[in-house]
């Protein structure tokens, strides 16, 4: 997965498609730059997740909701991130998407999926997570 140039395909799949981490979300998660849509603040969340950027997670989560302390799962690897829709109004967003992980490991492992609808706020000139709901 990792190219020549040591920059490794971006945990999220990338966008476009096949992007670099470099290219993608690395700015996003180094705090070079804001994602500028709530598809963008969701990938790089998801990225975040895949390589326990805590911090990202925090610093995009809305502050009416984020907990104090962002925790990771670090039990869980996350294996890819699909975008099923999005909408995006002036002051809300909305992304639906499923993430795949597996943990464990030997007998133990397990698999699945995640779906949630993620709903993002406008707020100050930049997109944050503001709650989400598992959809079944
Ligand atoms: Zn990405």
């Amino acid at each position: 997965m990792i190219n020549a140039a040591g920059d490794p395909r971006c945990p999220c799949g990338g966008q476009p498609e096949g992007a670099t981490l470099s290219a993608c979300c690395g700015p996003y998660l180094a705090g070079e730059s804001w994602p500028p849509t709530p598809v963008t603040v969701m990938r790089s969340r998801y990225t975040a997740y895949a390589v326990g950027d805590s911090d990202h997670l925090f610093r995009t989560w809305h502050p009416a909701t984020r907990p104090t302390d962002v925790s990771l799962d670090g039990s869980l690897e996350w294996l890819g991130l699909e975008i099923l829709t999005s909408s995006e109004g002036d002051v809300e967003g909305v992304v639906e998407f499923a993430a795949h992980w597996r943990s464990g490991e030997g007998r133990s492992r397990q698999a699945g999926v995640m779906r949630e609808r993620s709903t993002f706020v406008h707020r100050a000139g930049r997109w944050f997570y503001r709650d989400g709901v598992e959809l079944t």
